[in-house]
């Protein structure tokens, strides 16, 4: 009986084997052996009249080669599988079939612009430095020579969180910051959001971007101011590019100034965009106020030194041609794929 059941055995093993396409085989073989009238199965019922010593071999050995072919059947199922999907590929794939576009990513136009900020000051040696969003009144105001009665307070309308804490309105108290922590010499920039409680228009909007930058070193002056601004403003929109400073006041700055280019649109001939005056106003500049050197402990004796800034958006505005300041927030893909 052992050796029926070996024989048995060895011909639904090459029974399997040799199933090359069909399906419908298999489940044959399956019930030639495994079914209720099967062969293996036949065994297992005669299994009664056999003797307690045969029916322990004969039981162990029959219940291994149903196992067996369990396994061996179902492995066959798996190669079948493959091998059908492989041939249905090779019929529907149609390699002349122009392939989906995948859909490209871009930069947004104010990190493409501040990327570019970045690269420029890089070269010129400046740091790059960030600072908090959330200001105490103490850096955002008071540090920047900025007293609580100080007129230039309210000039700014400021978010205020909570007694003494602000959104902070300008990058400026990044200054601060630094000087507290570091020796001059420093050459720094600061790029970041700032916020004030303005009504959207198209030229304002709630949050922003600003640079700011910051020079302290020995015998530092208004020229070096001029030169940095020239060379910043020529490489942003080009090497013809006039730059012109005009007085102006800023808490803390002494002397202050106000940095404009020739209007990139028209040339300085006058344009909607420039007001017909040829110029664009776009930082305000100055020699730092020794107090706000006194402030962070620096000696305005041994130090001198210049801060600039402005807003990102508006240099964006003015290089990439856009004349609502809402389209840099709205996500409108239209205007994003553009740049
Ligand atoms: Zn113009």
């Amino acid at each position: 009986m052992e050796k029926e059941l070996e024989k048995l055995r060895e011909t639904a093993k090459k029974e399997i084997a040799q199933i090359k396409e069909k399906k419908e085989d298999l489940e044959l073989i399956r019930i030639k052996y495994l079914g209720r009238k099967g062969l293996v199965t036949k065994i297992l019922r005669i299994m009664k009249q056999l003797s307690p010593q045969e029916r322990k071999i004969i039981g162990k050995l029959a219940n291994e080669i149903k196992e067996e072919i369990d396994l061996l059947l179902s492995l066959k199922q798996e190669e079948l599988k493959r091998l059908i999907n492989k041939n249905d590929l090779k019929d529907d794939l149609d390699i002349t079939l122009p392939g989906k576009p995948l859909a490209r990513g871009k930069l947004h136009p104010l990190t493409k612009i501040l990327e570019e900020i970045k690269v420029i000051f890089e070269k010129l040696n400046f740091d790059i430095v960030e600072g908090p969003e959330v200001e105490t009144e103490y850096y955002n105001f008071e540090a920047l020579n900025t007293p609580p009665d100080h007129p230039a307070r309210d000039m700014q309308a400021t978010f205020y969180i909570s007694d003494g804490i602000v959104l902070r309105t300008q990058t400026s108290p990044v200054q601060i910051r630094v000087m507290e922590k570091n020796r001059p010499p420093l050459r720094i920039i600061a790029p970041g959001r700032c916020y004030r409680s303005d009504a959207i228009d198209a030229s304002h909007s709630p949050v922003f971007h600003q640079v700011e930058g910051l020079v302290v070193g020995k015998e530092i002056t208004f020229r070096h101011l001029k030169s940095i601004m020239k060379i910043f403003f020529r490489q942003l929109f080009g090497e013809d590019i006039e730059i012109r400073l005009t007085p102006s006041f800023f808490p803390f700055t002494e002397p202050s100034a106000e940095v404009s280019v020739c209007c990139v649109l028209c040339k300085g001939k006058g344009c909607s965009v420039c007001q017909q005056t040829g110029w664009l106003e776009l930082f305000g500049a100055g020699m730092v106020d020794p107090n706000v050197f006194k402030a962070v402990g620096y000696d305005p004796e041994e130090w001198t030194g210049f801060a600039f800034g402005g807003g990102i958006e508006r240099l964006a505005m003015i290089k990439y041609g856009i004349t609502d300041i809402r389209l840099f927030y709205e996500n409108d893909l239209r205007f994003l794929k553009q740049f």
